[in-house]
């Protein structure tokens, strides 16, 4: 059985689903990329598991793992402007407006490589790899570069400091790291945590 833990916060001692575990972990902790791993795994579980009518892994397509990115935009926490907005194209708008609130590419990115590394850990065949999807790639490119236009933002570039949503490369499961809006620091905003009810 796979733990519900989904609101839980940095318990570190999660033992994880039984029985699939192909690797020992050392003695120390896990790093952060692994239990972030992990987290986005169970929580990618948890909406098949969710999923109507529902979904089991081994008839999981590119298509399905395109569905959960976007399922997943109804908790971002990055502006994307839509075209009409005066403030399109603007990575600092003097003002808010009303455009919606999606996961950032990099976050949705980020998500991906450690999904696909996941699916791969727990059994999964690195040709029937979902998250390895051309689709799924195609789909990322299209967001990367609508983002880019829409909040004027080179995502081809390095990380730049001035864009603090945009050097997001985690999606932060802890609902206490959370920081609304532009704050000057807010490097690590995009949760799935809430994705998933309980
Ligand atoms: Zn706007």
């Amino acid at each position: 059985m796979e733990s519900t833990d989904s609101g839980s916060q940095q318990h570190g001692g999660d033992p994880g689903p039984s029985s699939v575990t192909p690797y020992s972990p050392p003695a120390t902790p896990p790093s952060r990329y692994e239990s972030q791993k992990r987290r986005d795994w169970n929580t990618f579980l948890q909406y098949l598991k969710n999923h109507k009518p529902p979904l089991a892994l081994s008839r999981c397509s590119g298509a399905h793992v395109i569905e959960f990115l976007k399922y997943l935009d109804q908790f971002g926490k990055t502006k994307v402007h839509v075209a009409t907005c005066p403030y399109f194209g603007h990575q600092q708008p003097p003002s808010p407006c009303a455009c919606p609130l999606k996961q950032a590419w990099g976050s949705l990115d980020a998500l991906i490589g450690r999904l696909r590394a996941a699916y791969e850990e727990h059994g999964g065949r690195p040709d029937s790899n979902p998250f390895a999807a051309r689709a799924v790639r195609i789909y990322l490119r299209e967001v990367r570069e609508s983002q880019a236009k829409a909040r004027g933002i080179p995502y081809e570039k390095k990380k730049r400091k001035r864009a603090p949503t945009v050097t997001t490369a985690r999606i932060d499961v802890a609902p206490s790291r959370q920081s609304e809006g532009g704050g000057g620091c807010n490097v690590s905003d995009p949760s799935v945590a809430e994705a998933v009810p309980p």
